[in-house]
């Protein structure tokens, strides 16, 4: 069946016989991948990118699915691995809905900036900043090189012109450190990066606090994605910002380091109630 998909010409298989649509893929036209547009901002050394991606996630979160993919562009970073993260079906997918995300990031990595100075260790702490990009091809075959057939897997979940966003790939071994609600990881002797959440609060005058600090540690530094920020008006960064109550919850299960013994801290602190410390990260709508 021929239709008009998105003002291009597009062959729906539903219905085609399996060994039609292996016929199709050896012979007759080309397998194309997933691909972005060029990035919509520049990463932080002012170069765009534009990414090819999987047709199938490698993991899924509350709100999006992760993709494994490569950066093209002239800049350094061309053909180095990267994630693609794409909403789910049921969230919007409009390139406002990434800035909290990105804003999230650059705020993470500008307070980590002032305490990698503040605060000598061996290692530093660096936040991966994401870039947001549209979609401009899906993950199919190109019958006769006119007609794309989408791959099916794909199509479910990757939307013609979406904004998607794009972060490098992590290497090593994955861990989260902590989350938003109080948990930290009881199998992590990690000094410097609860030290990090207590200096953020510390240092901003209680105004912010980063929390949900997950990705890997290598020799020299801690490369790291998808913090959440609580600051003193819940909801500023987004649905993982608990405001006060979060920092709350941090400060009730918070054991100071080397690193922040000397911090000020606030007083009378008490566990919130609707806040339970567990591995995963605590929405504010759940509340
Ligand atoms: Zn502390």
């Amino acid at each position: 069946m021929l239709v008009l998909f998105n003002g291009q010409p597009s062959l729906l298989t539903v219905g085609i016989p399996w060994f039609l649509r292996s016929l199709f893929k050896n012979e007759m036209g080309a397998e194309q991948s997933n691909e972005t547009y060029m990035s919509t901002w520049s990463d932080e050394s002012g170069d765009q990118y534009w990414a090819d991606f999987e047709s199938k996630p490698f993991s899924s979160g509350a709100f999006r699915h992760a993709f494994k993919g490569h950066l093209h562009g002239r800049g350094p970073r061309g053909g180095d691995q990267c994630v693609v993260k794409v909403f789910k079906r049921e969230y919007a997918k409009h390139i406002t809905d990434w800035t909290v995300d990105v804003a999230t990031s650059k705020k993470a990595q500008s307070l980590a900036t002032k305490f990698n100075e503040a605060v000598p260790s061996t290692r530093s702490l660096k936040f991966m900043t994401p870039m947001v990009a549209k979609m401009e091809k899906r993950a199919g075959f190109k019958l006769l090189w006119i007609f794309d057939i989408p791959d099916e897997d794909s199509a479910k979940i990757v939307f013609p012109n979406e904004y998607v966003c794009m972060e490098p790939f992590l290497t090593g071994t994955y861990q989260k450190f902590n989350a938003n609600n109080g948990w930290v990881n009881p199998n992590m002797n990690v000094s410097l990066i609860p030290a990090f959440s207590h200096w953020t609060w510390a240092h901003s005058g209680g105004k912010y606090l980063v929390c949900d600090i997950q990705g890997v540690r290598d020799d020299d530094e801690y490369l790291l994605t998808d913090p959440a920020i609580h600051s003193d008006e819940a909801g500023t960064y987004g649905n993982a910002d608990l405001g006060p109550e979060g920092m709350e919850a941090f400060f009730s299960t918070h054991k100071c380091t080397e690193f922040c013994k000397n911090l000020h801290k606030p007083r009378n602190i008490r566990r919130p109630r609707r806040i339970r410390p567990s591995p995963g990260t605590t929405y504010g709508f759940t509340l």
